[in-house]
């Protein structure tokens, strides 16, 4: 949390609020009643993620004239992570499609969307599962395009993409059929009638997050919508930053599970002790893991190979430690937490979507293996 004081603005003897404690704020008071119905999916918090976008929740990793810091974007996540996973994740989406605007060289794309994204008047994600899979040879790239007057035509669809709507937009990638190897990164249009959103079936959790398959139908892609014509190098300055920014709804997660097993310490604190894992270790383990991400996170555009398998070896960790404070926070709870209306079993829930969105628990072990593509 040291590293917050640089964005503090001290005023007499009384700091000025940090952007975490404004999200902090809005999360325990807005967002802590939605959390149920996001959970239940029967709700998609589109005005709440907006009034984060207000109070700068999804601007502060904007590169300024060269590096950028993602460490008030990552606790920001995490505040929101505290309250609800779901939203912790739709904010890691918004934070990446602003990541993916703000480092585009399309100055028409920037000067269009830089503003609105990270203001969160226009919302969106993004869909980079499928390519950052085809990078590490898991599997084929979905979209295809070709050149034509002013821009490209696409097809082809893509299973799950989240913090979607008729009015949002989403970055991911195309394979060239008309120039061998050739792959393309853009912003694709949802309000376009070539590109449908098809309701998905119901999720263990995240059903609240806005999550559609999506078909593009020869969709037209102008100009004005690629973020990058050469989308390898671009893929290879905003990749360490897409992971970093996943930690923050680990961070946030872990730290609810820590005060879940905290809440039940008076009344079965006698035989808790009992279990292997106890919340020290995760306060412990909770401290370890803001340091490295607060420190990675500093220096995104660090391209050293050294530094990207600290980022991958970090975020396998941070899915391999939600899973494993969720399920001491269900033993810790037992029948409380067995309860549909207790969160414990809601964060077991999210628990395994950090472990299973990409990169996936299997794909951050095939990287670490060195089996790069
Ligand atoms: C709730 C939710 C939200 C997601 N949001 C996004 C997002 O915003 N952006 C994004 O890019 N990705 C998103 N994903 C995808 C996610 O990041 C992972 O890619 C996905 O969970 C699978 O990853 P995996 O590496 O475990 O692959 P695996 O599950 O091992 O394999 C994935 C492949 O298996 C096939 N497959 C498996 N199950 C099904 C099925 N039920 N229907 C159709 N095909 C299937 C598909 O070919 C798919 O590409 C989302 C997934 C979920 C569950």
């Amino acid at each position: 949390m040291g590293s917050l004081a640089l964005s503090r603005v001290e005023v007499a003897d009384q700091p000025a609020p940090t952007i975490v404690d404004e999200v902090a704020r809005l999360a325990r008071r807005d967002l802590a009643p939605l959390a149920l119905a996001i959970d239940a999916g029967s709700a998609y918090p589109d005005a709440l993620l907006r009034g984060f976008g207000e109070i700068g929740a999804w601007g502060s990793h904007v590169p300024q004239e060269g590096p950028a810091d993602l460490r008030c974007a990552i606790q920001s996540i995490a505040a929101i992570g505290e309250v609800c996973g779901a939203t912790a994740f739709m904010a890691w989406c918004q934070n990446t499609l602003v990541w993916y605007a703000a480092n585009s060289t399309n100055l028409k794309l920037a000067r269009r969307f830089g503003d609105s994204f990270s203001s969160g008047r226009v919302l969106g994600g993004t869909g980079l599962s499928n390519p950052m899979k085809s990078f590490f040879g898991i599997e084929k790239l979905k979209l295809k395009g070709r050149k034509v007057e002013g821009g490209y035509v696409v097809k082809g669809a893509l299973p799950w993409v989240s913090n979607l709507g008729p009015d949002h937009f989403f970055g991911t990638i195309f394979e060239r059929e008309d120039e061998g190897g050739g792959i393309v990164m853009f912003l694709a249009d949802c309000s376009d009638p070539a590109i449908t959103l098809q309701p998905c079936k119901p999720f263990l959790a995240m059903d609240g997050t806005g999550t559609y398959g999506v078909q593009f139908r020869d969709a037209f892609v102008p100009d004005e919508l690629i973020l990058a014509e050469q989308a390898a190098p671009f893929v290879k300055k905003i990749r360490a930053g897409f992971i970093l920014l996943q930690t923050g709804m680990a961070l946030g997660l872990i730290k609810d599970c820590i005060e879940i097993m905290d809440e039940v310490e008076a009344p079965l604190g006698h035989v808790n002790r009992y279990l292997p894992q106890q919340p020290t270790q995760f306060r412990e383990l909770h401290a370890e893991f803001e340091k490295e991400v607060m420190a990675l996170a500093s220096d995104p555009y660090n391209s050293d190979d050294s530094y990207w398998r600290r980022v991958v070896a970090l975020r396998l960790r941070l899915g391999d430690a939600s899973v494993a404070a969720a399920h001491a926070a269900m033993l810790h709870c037992g029948a409380r937490g067995y309860l549909k209306s207790h969160r414990a079993q809601r964060r077991l829930r999210e628990a395994y979507f950090v472990a299973i969105v990409t990169p996936a628990t299997k794909q951050l072990r095939k990287m670490l293996a060195g089996d790069e593509h």
